[in-house]
């Protein structure tokens, strides 16, 4: 089912993953940008307020300079002195610290004790609280904030005399317009990196998401066309998606061989089976056209459709062993057997069964062996081995087994002096359904599938099976087991059935 069909809406990856990054980066930039703002903004201002009290400082200085209340007179002839014929240098050194003052764009009022504006250098911004303590402080201007100090004068001779105040106001503009002009410029910082961080993460994880969207398409066209043999292409890199990748065309290979077995098994087991029935087929067609009244044909046809119905019960049943094999290592994972038992047993059974042959065992083991394997799953495979041994020898009627231990291994080997094999047959001999003769094969009632399942079931138990053969000349397997150290468990005691 699919999100869409989920009632959840299809976003992709990229697009989070840009809006994340978007969102990071602002969160990150925000934080920063307001610290650097806020810092700038704070030394701005307290630069304005520091302006306001060394203004506030040198002109009640100079205002204080009388012992009568401040009129306008008296401060137009503070501002303006007369020329004290101070010279330096041969420049006249007047100094009206007020006008300097206002032209820093600060507002001096003074006002009489009884709170009468005497004296202003602009516009005044706000009307003044008076009280006998000197303020400066931020308050809502007509535009905007200001900042605007306030002292009582008290004359330099007499300090209880109150002369005057002195209102010093700083319109702050100059600060405003930087404020504005920096809010400005980190707006446009801010939507620039959000824009930026946005498409770089988009095309980031345009670049580092690829393999994904291949590994999509793939399975995309996979589901609609399982017999499509198509892979992701390999990515050129070395990291998370790669091995991803990686694994998941190794995936698909098991996936395609596993398929190919199936249908190869599939077409196998038909044409195994086609043979027996168009044997019994045609048997029963004859008894039914002429042999129901001739006991010869009658019989002939009955053993014939019986040894075939024997053959077809055997190949069922070897089918279902080979299968099984496949699966001992989850089953059987646990069990363990004294290998040297069922050797001993299987030759024991075998020359009991096959009196004409010479069976030698060729033990070298001096105690007990014990291997990771199903007793009755090593007993089938040296059945299959002796059987084949006893099948396909020829003049020379004799078995040799031998019994020895490696590292940590054990050996088990099962020679004949028969026809053996040819060197290109040699691998081959253990593929499914695969005999070297088929009709002499078929002649001597093998399906083809006896070595194949031996070898699953030593593969299984992590072993190894091996063939030296030599036409002519008779075959020797080698059936390899790792050894288990510990004691043995539950001994079955089955023998050949
Ligand atoms: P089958 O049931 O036909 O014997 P196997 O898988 O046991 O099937 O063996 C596959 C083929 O390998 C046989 O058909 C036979 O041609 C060849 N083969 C197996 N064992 C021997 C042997 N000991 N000597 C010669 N040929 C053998």
């Amino acid at each position: 089912m699919t999100d869409q069909e989920n009632g959840k809406r299809f976003f992709s990856l990229k697009l989070k993953w840009a809006l994340g990054t978007s969102i990071g980066s602002f969160i990150i930039f925000s934080i920063v940008v307001m610290a650097m703002f806020s810092a700038f903004t704070q030394n701005l201002l307290s630069s304005e307020r520091r302006l306001i009290n060394t203004g506030m400082d040198n002109i009640s200085r100079q205002l204080s300079n009388t012992d009568m209340v401040l009129t306008k007179q008296r401060i137009s002839n503070i501002i303006n002195p007369p020329s004290q014929g101070d010279f330096n240098d041969g420049v006249d050194f007047k100094r009206p610290i007020i006008q300097e003052l206002s032209d820093n764009h600060l507002i001096v009022n003074v006002y009489t004790p009884k709170h009468q504006l005497v004296f202003s250098t602009g516009k005044r911004l706000v009307k003044p609280t008076f009280t006998n303590q000197r303020s400066v402080k931020m308050t809502e201007g007509p535009k905007h904030k200001i900042i605007a100090g306030l002292m009582p004068i008290y004359s330099r001779h007499n300090h209880h005399l109150l002369i005057g105040y002195l209102q010093v106001e700083n319109d702050l503009n100059a600060y405003m317009a930087s404020y504005h002009q920096i809010q400005l410029v980190c707006f446009f910082a801010m939507c620039l990196v959000i824009l930026a961080s946005g498409l770089l993460g988009y095309f980031l994880s345009m670049f580092l998401l690829r393999p994904l969207g291949d590994i999509h398409d793939t399975v995309k066209a996979i589901s609609k066309d399982p017999t499509k043999n198509i892979r992701v292409p390999k990515v050129e890199r070395c990291d998370e998606l790669a091995e991803l990748t990686d694994m998941f065309n190794e995936m698909l290979d098991r996936m395609q061989r596993y398929i190919d077995q199936q249908t190869q098994f599939v077409g196998d087991v038909s044409h195994e089976l086609r043979t027996p029935v168009a044997i019994i087929q045609g048997h029963l067609e004859m008894l039914q056209r002429w042999g129901k009244d001739d006991p010869k044909v009658l019989d002939e046809s009955l053993n014939a459709a019986l040894v075939e119905t024997k053959r077809m019960k055997n190949l069922v049943q070897e089918m279902l062993d080979l299968s099984r094999a496949g699966q001992v290592d989850l089953n059987f994972r646990n069990e363990q057997t004294v290998v040297n038992d069922v050797v001993h047993q299987v030759y024991n059974n075998f020359k009991m069964l096959y009196p004409e042959f010479t069976f030698t065992l060729d033990d070298d083991l001096h105690s007990a062996i014990t291997a990771n394997i199903y007793r009755d799953h090593l007993e089938q495979v040296l059945v299959i081995l002796c059987d084949n041994a006893v099948k396909y020898s020829t003049d020379r009627k004799e078995v040799h087994m031998s019994l020895s231990r490696g590292m940590n291994t054990v050996e088990i080997g099962i020679q004949d002096f028969g026809e053996g094999i040819s060197p290109e047959n040699v691998q081959r001999v253990f593929d499914r359904f695969y005999r070297v003769d088929k009709a002499r094969s078929r002649k001597k009632g093998g399906n083809g599938l006896g070595l194949s399942i031996a070898k699953r079931l030593i593969e299984g138990y992590h072993g190894s099976i091996t063939l030296e053969s030599s036409l002519g000349a008779g075959s020797l397997f080698r059936i390899i087991l790792p050894i288990v150290k510990t004691a043995p468990k539950n001994q079955s005691d089955k023998s050949i059935k």
